[in-house]
């Protein structure tokens, strides 16, 4: 019985911002319970009888794309405009969200939802899923069933939505207990549970306060929206005006911790900043969401510079694709409009390299799994895709000797269409 497998390839994987490994071709060995044992540029020594070799010559393999935003109910509405993010939410998410009230709706989508993630190449998510606990109980189990890696929570909403999906405070605390009990940590850690206020707009404070209180009990992880636009910003400071800013808001209530993850975070302060350096919180970029919504730009040369750490969600469905290369792809289109419209202030358009980082390694520090996945390293669970980089039709074999050009042209080239297969732990959870 041949327990071990051995994989050959051009290996590329972050290993900072600004570093890439680049074997070509290199190898590593997946242990039997899905690790990688090592990597090398030769074939490992000692193979032999015990392992299955695989042979992707001339193919590219790199690690599963960890998309640390998304919304589960909303992967089918993505591409349907309504202007700003509260018309948004009213005209579109919210009716589509109430579909998941019947549990054949939720199971249905659940399960494409995790398919469609793995097909191009996310092996971890981290995804709100409804306000109904059913549909998140479901969501668990699809998860379970589809091999992804996944944090999902019910969307906590007490106030300021529509009736059919608000619940009472002290249901909607006892609905994320008995969740947390189930889910999180589940199989060795491939699930977790994750607290999700959907905003301050639609919490009350005895709601976040809340919240706070479980996170702290459970050490469970937390993820919210922050600063997305200003007409969100303004309609939240009226209704929480004894705060500081919107940020301070999250704080009192005891959200900020080292397992928060805030999204957007497209408008703060210096003094916001600070609070979420200070409390170990982590911050999601969703550039095609922030242009899709018309929202704005989050300046993330600023907010790197303050050491928080950063990944990249799609925020499907304001997020118009699950693809992470589309998502790499807004995140330097970005970069270079604010470039492009303040020359002076000397910003430096993102790289691909440090775009591929965010995508990967930069994910997993977010989520604080870095140990586990998000790079191809000895150690880590072996969550990896295939792409078949030849479909790129590239005439001079000296481009693939740059890591750099190979990751722009899957970039620019939709590179999500040419993943032929998708691992998770060692294990296979898509073919094409
Ligand atoms: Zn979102």
């Amino acid at each position: 019985m041949k327990t071990k497998k051995i994989i050959k390839g051009k290996l590329l994987s972050s290993i900072s911002p600004l570093e890439i490994l680049y074997l070509d071709p290199g190898f590593f060995v997946i242990s039997e319970d899905g690790k990688i044992e090592e990597i090398s540029k030769e074939m490992p020594k000692g193979a032999g009888q015990d392992s299955q070799f695989y042979d992707f010559s001339g193919k590219l393999i790199c690690p599963g794309f960890v998309d640390i935003h998304n919304h589960l109910p909303q992967f089918t509405l993505s591409g349907l405009y309504r202007g700003n993010l509260l018309e948004w939410l009213k005209d579109i998410v919210f009716p589509a969200e109430e579909l998941f009230s019947s549990p054949e709706v939720a199971e249905l989508f659940a399960e494409k939802f995790f398919h469609e993630l793995l097909r191009r190449g996310t092996t971890t998510t981290s995804s709100y899923v409804t306000s109904h606990k059913d549909a998140t109980e479901i969501a668990f189990q699809c998860a379970e069933r589809s091999g992804i890696r996944a944090f999902l929570g019910n969307v906590l909403m007490d106030q300021k939505a529509p009736e059919y999906l608000i619940k009472d405070t002290r249901i909607l605390l006892r609905d994320s207990e008995e969740l947390i009990e189930k889910w999180d940590g589940y199989d060795g850690g491939r699930l977790h549970y994750v607290l999700t206020p959907r905003f301050a707009l639609t919490c009350s404070f005895d709601l976040l306060q809340g919240i706070g209180k479980i996170a702290k009990k459970y050490d469970v992880h937390i993820q919210s929206h922050l600063a997305e636009s200003k007409a969100e910003i303004e309609a939240v400071m009226d209704m929480f005006s004894g705060f500081e800013n919107y940020t301070d808001i999250y704080l009192k209530a005891g959200l900020l911790t080292e397992k928060t993850i805030m999204t957007h975070c497209v408008y703060l302060n210096n003094d916001e900043i600070e609070t979420l350096k200070k409390t170990g919180t982590k911050i999601s970029h969703c550039p095609s969401s922030n242009r899709f919504l018309q929202s704005g730009i989050m300046p993330y040369r600023k907010l790197e510079k303050s050491g928080i750490p950063i990944g990249l969600g799609t925020d499907v469905g304001a997020g118009y694709s699950l693809s992470m290369f589309s998502e790499m792809r807004e995140m330097i289109e970005s970069s270079k409009t604010i470039h492009f419209l303040d020359p002076s202030a000397n910003y430096k358009p993102i790289t691909s390299i440090e775009a591929f980082y965010l995508a990967t390694l930069g994910g997993a520090k977010a989520l604080s799994i870095e140990d586990e996945t998000g790079s191809l390293e000895k150690g880590k669970s072996a969550d990896f895709s295939v792409i078949d980089i030849e479909q790129l039709n590239v005439c001079d074999e000296d481009f693939y000797s740059k890591p750099e050009d190979l990751i722009s042209k899957l970039i620019y080239g939709n590179g999500e269409n040419y993943i032929e297969k998708v691992f998770v732990r060692g294990k296979q959870v898509f073919r094409k």
